[in-house]
């Protein structure tokens, strides 16, 4: 935690700031920064050994302009009903940002899951969802949870099961929640999507010629040297992406226990196994290993992504970031007076509500596939491959020349599932970066990027107050 303020005084600050270039109501501002609802709860969850551990939980919904209302669920020892509403508050913009029509909502359940047996985290995610579907705080139209830091697709899965055995009969049940495993409604893409579009979000940013020259930098996010903090899914893929069809080099990563340095490059795909095996990258072959992993940090690197938690770079730290470029994979890992700091020495922050924002834009496609039922692409794939193959045909009979079978099967494929979705992201991430872009060149208030998406942000949610013709 920072010092001097919470973390939803830091998201209110960036707003703030954000909000003082609009000429809206300080009414309307004030309606669209506080948290419309707070459900704060406990519940009893039964030990082996007869006793009972009272655990607390969190579902907050910052905003009702849209509906329903969407953010991730996170189970950490250390999460209190601030960090949940300023998480909350960061979904409503992030959401506004890339167009996905939700209000911002969060969720949190105060427990390490390393601490619980699988049987007991599912009782525990069980009787979340039974308290949430009682108060009516979830449903497909109402608010729809999702993974955030220390769930995944399992927990998303017993939720779905349990708000279905709840409302029995309601053919919508499953886009109650978003994140599943494919065989129970999930989308394909879905894992990946935060990580590929924080990808996506750099190689954008680095793409901006006039700007790298500014940062001393290449055009390109080939051979860009790469440090991550974090290698759960955020981390991870944003990684392997960036090395796999970004061509950059990831020199380190750091890990809650350790990081692990290489100035020539880490597989990712080698670590990732090296972790699975070992339960941590520490001692990773070919790496050096170093136990203070808040100072991996602040080596000598071209891009920082942090992807792990918030308040990482702080006043404390900032002056020693050497970074050129941070993206902001996880929600509020920089304070704002460490932004400050980072600004003054022309540091490019590409910020969470615009980077992070790949998750939410997949989620919503999983929700519209969930309401439809019907898997993206079906109805269209074999249609689209027969038009691309009779393509084929006229360019043969054109240049006189016959395409081999292979080069036939690589084009005449008809798109699937992944193709919509990643095709869907690439290209939310490419248009709300230029809009961003765009709006910091021509409003000589927008200074940085951070208020660039606040204010984007504010302006949207602020129309669809100002259209229900409640403020003046
Ligand atoms: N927890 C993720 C986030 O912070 C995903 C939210 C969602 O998909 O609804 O953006």
């Amino acid at each position: 935690m920072n010092n001097h303020t919470s973390f939803f005084e830091n998201v209110l600050r960036y707003v703030d700031r954000a909000a003082s270039i609009t000429k809206y109501s300080k009414g309307l501002l004030d309606q669209i920064k506080h948290c419309n609802s707070v459900y704060s709860f406990e519940f009893p969850l039964p030990l082996p050994d007869g006793k009972v551990e009272v655990i607390k939980a969190w579902r907050v919904e910052h905003s009702h302009h849209k509906l329903p209302t969407k953010g991730g669920i996170r189970y950490a020892p250390i999460v209190d009903e601030d960090e949940v509403k300023a998480l909350a508050a960061l979904m409503t913009y992030k959401c506004a940002i890339v167009d996905v029509p939700f209000g911002g909502a969060k969720g949190a359940i105060q427990i390490d899951p390393k601490n619980y047996t699988p049987e007991q985290i599912e009782r525990i995610t069980r009787r979340y969802t039974h308290e949430l579907t009682k108060k009516n705080f979830i449903g497909p139209g109402v608010d729809v949870p999702a993974p955030d830091y220390g769930t995944g697709e399992r927990e998303m899965a017993w939720i779905a099961d349990t708000y279905s055995a709840m409302n029995p009969g309601v053919i919508d049940s499953i886009a109650c929640v978003t994140g599943k495993p494919i065989s129970q409604g999930g989308i394909r893409g879905r894992r990946e999507a935060t990580g590929r579009g924080v990808f996506y979000a750099l190689r954008e940013a680095c793409m901006v010629a006039e700007d790298m020259k500014q940062l001393g930098l290449e055009p390109g996010i080939a051979g860009k040297r790469i440090i991550v903090q974090g290698f759960g899914n955020v981390g991870y893929h944003a990684a392997k992406f960036c090395q796999e069809e970004g061509d950059a080099r990831i020199i380190a990563i750091a890990e809650y226990d350790c990081a692990i340095i290489k100035e020539e490059g880490l597989d990712i795909e080698k670590v990732a196994r090296h972790r699975n095996e070992n339960g941590s990258i520490s001692n990773y072959p070919g790496a050096r290993t170093i136990t203070d992993t808040m100072s991996a940090l602040e080596m000598e690197c071209d891009v920082l992504i942090p992807a792990a938690l918030e308040n990482q770079i702080t006043e404390e730290n900032a002056n020693r970031i050497k970074a050129r470029i941070i993206v902001e994979g996880a929600n509020g890992p920089t304070t704002p007076a460490a932004e400050q700091i980072l600004l003054e020495k022309n540091v490019l922050i590409i910020p969470d509500i615009y980077a992070n924002a790949g998750g939410v834009t997949v989620s919503y496609f999983e929700w519209l596939k969930n309401l439809s039922h019907v898997r993206i692409g079906r109805m269209g794939k074999r249609y689209e491959q027969f038009a691309e193959l009779r393509q084929m045909r006229m360019i043969e009979n054109l240049i006189g020349k016959q395409f081999t079978d292979e080069d036939l099967a690589k084009v005449g494929r008809g798109p699937d599932e992944l193709d919509f979705v990643n095709s869907g992201l690439e290209d939310t991430m490419v248009v709300t970066y230029q809009r961003l872009h765009e709006l910091k060149q021509t409003t000589p208030q927008i200074t940085d990027i951070r208020i660039a998406a606040f204010y984007d942000a504010i302006v949207k949610v602020a129309r669809s107050y100002e259209e229900l013709g409640i403020f003046p």
